[in-house]
């Protein structure tokens, strides 16, 4: 192919995973082309990290560094070996024939590609209670990992909403910065696996409350203002109670980027792409993917940085088949219709469950 509009590979997203991903294929002189989205997921260029203030667990910054500021360097990175980066939304795909092809938003025509990392991420769920918007941050966090070692948190009642192994785990992480820690469940049963659910529940400063749901946070009436209680209710009773509470950390499922992806890439019962275990392959050969979007479990920056660059790797080594193999073929290689998809049933699975 050798329209303008072809690129050997295109990254689609602009999180720690894509810029990673960007860095290693133009340092490798593959000209990738990255569309970084225009609030794309309802979230800004640069992923879910631009929601946030200091991030403390990224190596290499000892004292912490803003989430915008450590995006804006990983952007200017990818810029400086050559990525090319637009700020434009992918639309839809058609990853069914070679080239591939995707839309950006606002164009009729679709741009092409030998090769795709598919790196959209994901975004936390929110319950939207009242008071959410207002304390989001200022005491509410999706990310017990993240956020949980702030001072703010330091021996002070803590919450968490949830009965997964997320909540599970995240209460049990919280219980050694805060005073205690509440699980708020909203059924009768947690849906942790057995150990972590048994773990949690012998914790001497977790509680689990169960059939029990948030209904507003309240706090600190002023700019900022940090949040400092909890309204609640029993779902079998329809008691309320106020309780005193100066985190809330939802640990309520994350809703993978995917939707354009549906049908045609491998997914999960819940969205996230299925990866061949220990790589970025997915059912398509010559399409990865990367980050929060194939990790339901870990999704940190770094497990998504380090996935970006296992898919930047593995993409380059495909590229480089395929050009010996059009050298072997002639000149129509890119231009062949359908090839075969890679190997599919039970070896497909997302990352968490390596
Ligand atoms: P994301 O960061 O999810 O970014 C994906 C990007 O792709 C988005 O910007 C989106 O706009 C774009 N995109 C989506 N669809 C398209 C499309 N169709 N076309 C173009 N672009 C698209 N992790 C840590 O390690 N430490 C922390 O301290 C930390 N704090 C956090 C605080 C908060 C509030 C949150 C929400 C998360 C935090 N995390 C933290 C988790 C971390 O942000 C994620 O694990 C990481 O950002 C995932 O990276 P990613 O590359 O998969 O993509
Ligand atoms: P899950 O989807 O497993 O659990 C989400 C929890 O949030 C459920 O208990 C659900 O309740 C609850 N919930 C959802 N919506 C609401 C709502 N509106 N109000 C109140 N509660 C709500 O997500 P996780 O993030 O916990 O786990 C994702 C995956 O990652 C799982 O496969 C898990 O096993 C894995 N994981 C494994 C870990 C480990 O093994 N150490 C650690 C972390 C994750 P309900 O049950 O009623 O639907």
């Amino acid at each position: 192919m050798s329209s303008s509009k072809h690129s050997k590979v295109i990254i689609i997203g602009s999180g720690p995973a894509a810029h990673t991903a960007a860095v290693y294929l133009s340092r490798a002189e593959l000209q990738p082309v990255l569309y970084e989205g225009m609030l794309a997921n309802g979230i800004a260029a640069g992923g879910q990290l631009t929601t946030t203030t200091d991030v403390e667990n990224y190596p290499g910054f000892p004292g912490g560094i803003g989430g915008s500021e450590l995006m804006d360097a990983m952007r200017t990175q990818s810029e400086r070996f050559g990525t090319k980066i637009i700020s434009e939304t992918i639309e839809k795909v058609d990853l069914t024939s070679r080239p591939f092809k995707l839309w950006p938003e606002y164009e009729e025509e679709p741009v092409t590609a030998s090769a795709v990392i598919i790196a959209t991420g994901a975004s936390a769920r929110r319950l939207g209670l009242k008071g959410e918007d207002k304390y989001w941050q200022n005491g509410i966090s999706a990310c017990a990992v993240c956020d949980g070692a702030v001072p703010i948190f330091r021996k002070k009642p803590l919450v968490v909403i949830g009965g997964g192994d997320s909540a599970a785990e995240e209460a049990m992480f919280l219980a050694k910065y805060g005073s205690e820690v509440t699980v708020l469940v909203r059924k009768g049963a947690l849906r942790a696996s057995k150990t972590m659910a048994k773990r949690l529940l012998a914790h001497p400063k977790c509680k689990v409350r169960f059939n029990t749901v948030a209904t507003e946070v309240t706090g600190e009436e002023k700019a900022n203002g940090l949040m400092t209680g909890l309204k609640i209710k029993n779902v079998e009773t329809g008691e309320e109670e106020h309780m005193e509470a100066n985190g809330l950390f939802y640990a309520v499922g994350h809703d993978p980027a995917t939707a354009m992806f549906k049908g045609v890439i491998d997914m999960d019962s819940e969205n996230y792409i299925l990866t061949k275990p220990g790589t970025s392959y997915t059912n398509i050969e010559g399409v990865f993917a990367a980050g929060d979007v194939q990790d339901k479990r870990y999704r940190q920056a770094i497990t998504s940085a380090g996935s970006g660059c296992i898919a930047a790797l593995e993409a380059e080594k495909y590229l480089a088949e395929q050009e010996s193999e059009e050298v072997t073929d002639g000149p129509e290689g890119d231009n062949q219709a359908s090839k075969p998809v890679n190997g599919d049933g039970p070896e497909y699975r997302s990352n968490p469950l390596l």
